[in-house]
């Protein structure tokens, strides 16, 4: 153990697979960084948050949550016509769920719109930028590809002058989109691409969501991200793998610009996780194209959808801390988000019966009007858990599935003839079935066996099996929707195909006559809860209604209960 682990073995634990956060410790050991952390979680408002996003927001608020600094949330927002103010609601609203708050206000790219402008005349007069008449096709032709290098435009050597006057043309809107376009002038031959004379200002007649009509020309990404990081003090400025061939880009308009600081870009590993996409733009068409009931919809694994389904923040928080932050891409398995959940409600979540597919039972020995209060504990391990209160009544419902006419020594469950332990109740046999003129079982009287709570029978053969059940006539209805991975294969699309042909048709099944515990029907919404033998479960955060349950499965139970069964 390091000293470091010896003092605050949390710390070291947290440090170990983020290198990001083994880099800044070591600059301030180094005393190459006072440890006034400024970092940013910068979303384009054109879409809402997803899974990934939770990995850099975890990444910078955490950054600054550790180092004691600040992280501020900057909406990116420089394309004003995929933009909107649903998504700067819905990403606010996602970053506060995930627990995290942000330093002052939420700014806005467009705040600084008049600053960029300012950059912008401040290139052009230091002979740093030109506007260009090209077309985007022949901007195209001239920029070469990575066996050729790009040639030089016409428009490149125009005078200080005339680009000050082609700008404020530009701005004026007397050119029409594409017509021109604002370029720093730096390499047409260099090796990487994104240095030859990329654009810096492009026209777009179209009005924004901040600032209206003030402008018709925008700034692009690369210009507009460096410059406000600076402008806001940031001091490390973390991005996705992608944005390395960008860094010398970055560098080069802080070398350029009269800025007020230097952050510094590092870039780490994108999450991607199989059976799942993570793209705003596809997921944005699984809601316009109705394939899903929109952006919240339990099955997206956008935030929202996350939290409908009923992860907790502090899953999503504890998952991203598992996966780590690295410089590689990879692909982390869609269990490893399931498992976080299951660590986490495994302790907290109350236990509950839940009958999905009833089959009446008739407990011929047990009075017609006698309802017995049978208690049961609310956790297996948590004593602050309240205790719940189960009606046990001569007509109950169990599962379809736990009872057979006949069945062998695996199935340890309800079968005619033999004896089962009912949850945290009797032991009961099977004595008869009631059938009707199709075939089918429609109930099953059996006896109960009065001295069997909390005892074996008088016999000593323990019965084999244990399964739940609901009161008949104190149960209360509920509709309960089965939720499982949204596409059927690990990666949706992959290769030429259409990812909204890898859709799971099964990814939701609605089961609309379920029984629960008279004790769940009035919960509020978003309580989670273990419906024993089954999964997780959460009462929809919107459709829930207290007398009206509807609950989410957030995620099947591992397959342990066989094992646990046995021990009982
Ligand atoms: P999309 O490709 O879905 O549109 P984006 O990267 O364009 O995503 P932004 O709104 O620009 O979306 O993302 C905001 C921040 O979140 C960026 O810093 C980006 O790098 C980060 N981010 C986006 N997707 C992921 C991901 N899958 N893993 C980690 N970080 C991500
Ligand atoms: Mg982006």
């Amino acid at each position: 153990m390091t000293d470091n682990a010896s003092s605050d073995p949390s710390l070291e634990s947290k440090t170990r697979n983020n290198f990001v956060r083994n880099l800044i410790a070591e600059q301030i050991e180094r005393g190459e960084h006072s440890g006034d952390v400024v970092t940013r979680f910068p979303p384009e408002p054109n879409g809402y948050l997803h899974i990934g996003h939770a990995k850099s927001i975890c990444l910078n608020f955490g950054l600054a949550e550790q180092f004691g600094g600040k992280c501020r949330l900057r909406f990116d927002d420089t394309n004003p016509e995929k933009e909107n103010q649903e998504y700067i609601d819905s990403i606010q609203a996602d970053v506060r769920w995930l627990g995290f708050d942000w330093d002052g206000e939420v700014r806005f790219t467009s705040q600084y719109f008049d600053r960029l402008y300012g950059y912008a005349l401040h290139l052009i007069e230091n002979g740093d930028a030109y506007v260009d008449e090209l077309s985007s096709e022949q901007a195209r032709e001239y920029r070469g590809d990575w066996n050729t290098p790009g040639r030089n435009s016409p428009y490149r050597d125009r005078s200080v002058a005339e680009n000050l006057a082609a700008f404020e043309q530009m701005r004026a809107g007397e050119f029409a989109e594409g017509q021109a376009a604002l370029r720093a002038k730096i390499d047409m031959a260099a090796g990487n691409m994104n240095l030859r004379d990329p654009v810096i200002y492009r026209i777009r007649h179209a009005a924004h969501h901040q600032t209206a009509n003030t402008w018709c020309i925008y700034p692009s990404y690369d210009f507009a991200h460096g410059q406000s990081d600076a402008i806001e003090g940031v001091t490390h400025s973390i991005c996705t793998l992608e944005f390395e061939d960008h860094r010398p880009l970055y560098n080069w308009f802080l070398e350029h610009l009269p800025v007020p600081c230097r952050p510094v870009q590092t870039e780490f590993g994108r999450l991607n996780l199989n059976y799942t996409i993570t793209s705003k733009r596809k997921l944005k068409r699984l809601v316009d194209e109705g394939f899903v009931d929109g952006w919240d919809d339990p099955r997206m694994p956008t935030i929202s959808g996350i939290r409908r389904r009923g992860y907790t923040p502090e899953s999503i928080r504890n998952f991203c801390e598992t996966i780590g932050v690295s410089r590689g891409d990879g692909v982390v398995d869609a269990s490893v988000l399931e498992a976080a959940i299951r660590d986490d409600l495994n302790v907290s979540a109350p236990r509950a019966m839940c009958v999905m597919d009833p089959l009446k039972v008739v407990i011929t020995n047990y009075p017609e009007d006698r309802v017995e209060t049978l208690t049961a504990p609310g956790h297996p391990s948590r004593e602050d858990l309240p205790a719940r209160e189960l009606p046990f009544t001569r007509k109950l419902y169990i599962e379809n599935d736990d009872f057979r006419e006949q069945a062998n020594k695996k199935y340890k469950r309800l079968v005619l003839g033999k004896r089962v332990r009912l949850r945290n109740a009797y032991v009961i046999e099977a004595t008869d079935v009631v059938k009707n003129e199709r075939g089918e079982i429609v109930e099953v009287h059996c006896r109960y066996d009065a001295d069997t709570l909390g005892d074996n029978p008088a016999d000593g053969v323990k019965p084999k099996g244990v399964i739940h059940w609901v009161s008949a006539s104190h149960g209360r209805r509920a509709l309960v929707r089965q939720y499982d991975r949204l596409f059927s294969v690990e990666q949706p699309g992959r290769g030429d195909s259409d990812f909204l042909d890898d859709l799971n048709p099964l990814s939701l099944r609605a089961f609309n006559q379920c029984w629960i515990e008279p004790g769940l029907a009035d919960v509020p919404a978003e309580h989670r809860v273990q419906f024993e033998r089954s999964g997780y479960f959460v009462a929809d955060r919107y459709d829930h209604q207290p007398g009206a349950p509807v609950f989410n499965r957030i995620v099947a139970l591992r397959d342990t209960w066989a094992k646990t069964r046995d021990q009982e």
